[in-house]
């Protein structure tokens, strides 16, 4: 479904993704895992088009990203929730999430992925009139999330889900990426929580200063001495 072929990427003299590549099938969670600085943000904005690789090809459903102008991106069935959960502050929680479906016209279905993204974060539904800068971390989490499903992603990329919550909520945000999963769209989770992305993925790539140094299935990398030392605590 998203293939990443060869790609380097430069913040002017530095180079901070060396000839990455690697793919995620349909129906996969594939996890990024790295430390920090390692290029995950880096390659999530460099896949959804906010950044442009100086080399290599970014394939989406067998079409070459480069060839596709931003607003098209939504459109053809890939959402991002990038780091930090950036929300409309002065909006709602419901504006909110009506904006994530802003390109859709389907009232009806719409509607539906509205009462569903309800039932997946009640906190939202209680909170709907709320303005979204006022939410509590976690809650603006759940928000980008929810936001993010309104556009029926056939894949959605997230940047740290995790960051900055307590672990009873990051175990909830693990719980519902799962689950979103299981409905039926394909993840690809980036996270310096290595343990608990690895426990829901399929399969992992463990970054390192812009190249993977590790890859595998999920089960196998937990089990990995080197990635044990290095990323789970030892
Ligand atoms: P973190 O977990 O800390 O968010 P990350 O793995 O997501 O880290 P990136 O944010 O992708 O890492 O950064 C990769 C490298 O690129 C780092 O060395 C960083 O300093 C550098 N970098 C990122 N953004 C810029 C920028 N706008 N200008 C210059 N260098 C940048």
């Amino acid at each position: 479904m998203l293939k990443i072929e060869d790609i380097n990427v430069f913040y002017g003299k530095i180079h901070a993704i060396h000839d990455l590549s690697f793919h995620v099938k349909e129906g996969e969670i594939v996890t990024l895992i790295g430390a920090n600085g390692a290029g995950k943000t880096t390659i999530l904005k460099t896949i959804s088009g906010i950044l442009t690789p100086s080399s290599g090809i970014v394939k989406f459903r067998d079409e070459n990203m480069a060839s596709i102008p931003a607003h098209q991106i939504i459109d053809m069935g890939m959402a991002h929730v990038p780091e930090g959960r950036r929300v409309f502050s002065k909006m709602s929680v419901l504006e909110n999430l009506e904006m994530g479906a802003f390109i859709r016209k389907d009232q009806r279905e719409i509607k539906e992925d509205l009462e569903m993204v309800f039932t997946r974060f009640p906190r939202l539904k209680e909170r709907m009139k709320q303005t979204a800068g006022t939410l509590s971390g976690g809650e603006q989490q759940m928000l980008a999330m929810g936001r993010a499903l309104m556009s029926r992603p056939r894949i959605i990329l997230m940047d740290e889900p995790s960051m900055g919550l307590a672990p009873i909520l990051v175990d909830e945000i693990f719980k519902i990426i799962r689950d979103v999963n299981d409905a039926g769209t394909t993840v690809l989770l980036v996270e310096q929580n290595a343990n608990k992305a690895l426990k829901i993925a399929d399969r992992g790539y463990v970054l390192e200063t812009g190249s993977i140094i590790a890859e595998g299935k999920a089960s196998d990398l937990l089990e990995d001495q080197a990635v044990k030392e290095a990323y789970l605590g030892g």
